[in-house]
């Protein structure tokens, strides 16, 4: 039988961490469990969570702590989770909540917690790159060369730059992240519960790193 695990992952915004926490719960067969898409589709749907969240969000603030943890707690509480384990994206964001998690999971305690480490210039430099089509929303990446007017391969809709990807904008993103997760990365580090993992190069050679270090810490965990 494939073991579980029990996550959390950090990184800045182009680190990769999407495409590497899709991959991550499928190799350990555990739910990726990310607020920031939580909270997206509770604005979609209109929810009253979702409402109180979409101002907060636009804005880049923070939803509050309280708010925040009485749904990750609730998703932990899920089958899934209860017997498989998790891994969390975008959870925790402060100190607050680190410490509610480590109260809410005290039986089965986490095994590991990953910064995934992508310079900034080179986020930077990704994110700036990305396009994508308005209609269906394909992804692309601008090498220079491209045409005035981008047509999407897929559906043939107008392939843009998303308003929030210029160099400025992701500038600030990045600014608005550091600022607010520097407190728990420091917190982790200061328990000695931090690994840190390269997030530079093929996803391949990424998604390597981080099993070998997620399967070292479980096994050290027991
Ligand atoms: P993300 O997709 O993780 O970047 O999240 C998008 C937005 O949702 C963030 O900018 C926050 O406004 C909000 N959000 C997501 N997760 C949390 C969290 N753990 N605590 C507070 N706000 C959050």
């Amino acid at each position: 039988m494939i073991p579980g695990a029990r996550l959390i992952i950090l990184g800045r915004q182009g680190a990769g961490k999407g495409t590497q926490c899709v991959r991550l719960a499928r190799h350990y067969v555990v739910p990726h469990i990310s607020t920031g898409d939580m909270l997206r589709a509770a604005v979609r749907e209109r929810t009253e969570l979702g409402l109180a969240a979409k101002q907060v969000m636009d804005s880049g603030g923070l939803v509050g702590d309280e708010i925040m943890i009485g749904l990750v707690e609730a998703r932990l509480r899920r089958a899934d989770a209860e017997t498989r384990g998790y891994i969390l994206d975008g959870f925790p964001r402060t100190v607050a909540q680190a410490e509610a998690l480590d109260a809410a999971v005290v039986d089965k305690p986490l095994h590991t917690v990953i910064d995934l480490v992508v310079p900034r210039e080179v986020v930077v430099a990704r994110i700036s790159a990305r396009r994508v089509c308005r209609d269906c929303g394909t992804n692309y990446t601008a090498t220079g060369n491209d045409p005035r007017v981008w047509i999407c391969e897929v559906c043939g809709g107008d392939v843009m730059q998303r308003d929030d990807d210029t160099p400025d904008a992701v500038n600030r993103r990045l600014d608005l992240y550091e600022e607010q997760t520097a407190p728990l990365i420091e917190f982790y580090r200061g328990e000695e519960r931090l690994e840190t993992v390269d997030g530079v190069g093929h996803p391949d050679q990424v998604s390597h790193r981080l099993t070998t270090v997620i399967d070292q810490a479980r096994y050290a965990a027991g």
